[in-house]
């Protein structure tokens, strides 16, 4: 066998191993200087800009990492892209309704976020769907678009009713669904009593199951919407009530991230059904809401495996107005508004987690003599000689005898009798015969089960600046697949393999499942630290859920959150700069009061200078540090 051909490693290269133009749909892309780069749709070519040059930028700011960087420009992008892809979708196949999206508030309450969808969403009468009177309230006060709609889903008592219906005093197309039987009551009497009519909808409990993560929100068993039976309840009493004209949406939700394009064509088919006996009920209808569910494809890949998604923006809503005009058409009933409430698919894209390397802990020997010492043991001798003889022929061989002459060694430390500095030289040779092992496995026609993790379990564990409970509770929660990678020194070939802890110190701390070409893997190639050099990591697609679902672990608070705008020169803004908690504030969210606590030490201080044990002098010192750091950032901070 000729060995490859040697090639320099190119920015291509870097692309293909992390997968970048497949995740990345067009936003993401690699400059020629090896640097990652945001990439603003524009009609003729798209605006790039290094993440490295916002890096600097935030750095003049004096903004430390982590930082949670969003890029308006591309919530925009989304925005935009869904509203043109089923306008599209509507003209071509001569659908007579509209496409009203509305922007689920859980998905990211932020402000600034939910202020730019509004905004932005005007022009396509973009609403907001709310799941509690909170997002109620956000929901009230960001929309003065009439044609917009609010769909207010959730349970909800008197008091959320109440506000929804002064929402449609004011005119706002404020939809209550109803999740439960009992909510109608409540209902029919606050109207009655503020004089306002409401707009109704129902929840279906539809039979469709999904794939993914989140299938236990279809099916029978489902924990939201009417059975059928109640369902016909619900109607019954409306009519009753002389009130069935209210009921004017019908809405079902299976289940958020569904990566198969054939779940959500079932779930539309079986709602149509409900949606036209409805009609024939009496119900005026008008409004279909399809809830959430349109996928991001965080590996790239296309699949229907639960971090991915077969099919595009384009095929989902065309799928989508296709088989509703069949449905309807064939039952002679008007096409409905189309409602879709697409959260992750929005936002997901505008968020990326930026945070430094603080230190690399390399599973390599560190270094080996020329020759072993006189006189060492002879298992000590024996792993110096595997050494020597390992190769393609004998790997398997070679790293038993590895794997007992290190036991051999560590055996004897225990008893005495080998010495601590004998001992470092095996735990050496040791991770030399892996290491060389690891190189030869790719030249062997059979890899033997035994070694076929030895990535995962040589892997260097790079000690990145960021908590994961805070940043990314889903890596932790349910095994969500994030891209990471570095965004500089992509010209470079990253020649280890890694995994990422973070700052606290909680065993699922870490970054250690990845996507690839092949699918999941356990190691992320990454490349050496320099000396005097930063290395940057990001992680990518992290705007949907992930920021209120953080936590305080070990009390790293929010990060800085820092909002750009790209503009058609290359140019960029910081449109909003919001500090990350310091540590006072997470001090406070756990009941310190942080005043208080200065004062408890500066008693104790004052009361070391006392007793002599400490000079006033140093007493101000350790004042000064202390009030600083409760002033400080949580996270790791470069002097
Ligand atoms: C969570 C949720 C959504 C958002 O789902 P995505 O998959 O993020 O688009 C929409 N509607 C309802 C009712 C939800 O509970």
């Amino acid at each position: 066998m000729n060995a490859p051909e040697y090639r320099e490693w190119t920015v291509a290269d870097s692309a293909s191993l992390y997968g970048v133009n497949d995740w990345g749909v067009g936003y993401f892309g690699l400059s020629n200087k090896g640097e990652m780069a945001v990439l603003v749709p524009r009609k003729e070519q798209p605006v790039s800009i290094s993440l490295l040059d916002i890096i600097a930028g935030l750095e003049q700011r004096g903004h430390a990492m982590p930082v949670l960087l969003r890029i308006e420009n591309l919530l925009d992008d989304r925005i935009r892209s869904l509203n043109q892809c089923f306008a599209e979708a509507i003209k071509n196949q001569h659908y007579r309704g509209e496409y009203r999206g509305v922007f689920p508030i859980k998905v990211n309450q932020q402000c600034h976020v939910v202020e730019e969808i509004a905004k932005f969403g005007g022009q396509y009468h973009h609403g907001l769907e709310a799941g509690s009177k909170a997002e109620l309230i956000i929901a009230m006060s960001h929309l003065r678009d009439r044609e917009a709609c609010i769909i207010c889903n959730g349970y909800k008592d008197a008091e959320f009713v109440e506000l929804g219906l002064h929402a449609r005093k004011l005119g706002l197309k404020c939809f209550f669904v109803i999740e439960t039987p009992s909510e109608l009551g409540i209902i029919l009497e606050q109207s009655r009593r503020l004089g306002v009519e409401p707009l109704i909808g129902v929840r279906v409990k539809l039979a469709a199951k999904v794939e993914g993560h989140w299938f236990e929100d279809s099916g029978d068993r489902s924990l939201f919407g009417l059975s059928i039976t109640q369902l016909v309840d619900v109607v019954d009493k409306l009519r009753d009530e002389g009130m069935l004209h209210c009921l004017q949406l019908m809405h079902y939700h299976i289940g958020s991230q569904i990566p198969n394009i054939r779940n959500i064509r079932d779930g539309v088919q079986e709602a149509c059904r409900y949606y036209v006996d409805l009609v024939k009920e009496g119900a005026p209808l008008g409004y279909l809401d399809l809830g959430g569910g349109l996928a991001v494809d965080y590996t790239g890949a296309q699949t229907n495996e639960t971090h991915s998604k077969n099919y595009s923006l384009e095929e989902y809503c065309v799928d989508i107005v296709e088989t509703i005009s069949e449905a309807m058409d064939s039952y002679e009933v008007p096409h409905p508004t189309i409602i879709t409430e697409s959260g992750r698919a929005t936002v997901a894209y505008s968020s990326v987690l930026l945070f430094n390397i603080l230190d690399v802990s390399y599973f390599k020997s560190n270094g080996l003599p020329d020759a072993l010492p006189d006189e060492c043991a002879e298992s000590l001798t024996n792993l110096w000689a595997t050494l020597q003889v390992l190769g393609e022929d004998n790997v398997q061989e070679c790293c038993n005898d590895a794997v007992h002459y290190r036991e051999e060694m560590r055996r004897m430390f225990r008893q005495g009798q080998v010495q601590l500095r004998e001992l470092a030289l095996a735990e050496n040779l040791y991770l030399e015969v892996l290491q060389r092992t690891r190189l030869l496995l790719p030249r062997l026609r059979r890899i033997p089960p035994e070694l076929q993790n030895l990535d995962e379990a040589l892997a260097d564990i790079y000690y990145g600046n960021f908590s994961l409970f805070q940043s990314l509770p889903d890596a932790w929660a349910i095994d969500q697949i994030f891209p990471v990678m570095p965004i500089h020194r992509l010209d470079e070939e990253p020649l280890n393999k890694a995994v990422i802890a973070d700052l606290t110190c909680d065993s699922d701390g870490k970054l250690d499942l990845f996507a690839n070409a092949d699918g999941e893997t356990r190691t992320l190639p990454l490349h050496d630290l320099k000396e005097g050099e930063e290395y940057y990591l990001g992680v990518f697609l992290v705007g949907a859920y992930q920021e209120t679902l953080g936590d305080l672990h070990n009390l790293f608070g929010d990060t800085h959150v820092v909002s750009v705008r790209i503009d058609g020169d290359g140019g960029f803004e910081f449109v909003e700069e919001i500090q990350g908690d310091t540590i006072g504030d997470v001090l406070s969210y756990v009941e310190y009061n942080p005043k208080e606590l200065y004062e408890q030490f500066r008693v104790s201080a004052e009361a070391a200078v006392k007793s002599g044990s400490i000079s006033v002098k140093e007493r101000q010192n350790m004042l000064r540090t202390f009030g600083n750091s409760l002033n400080g950032y949580t996270y790791f901070e470069r002097d």
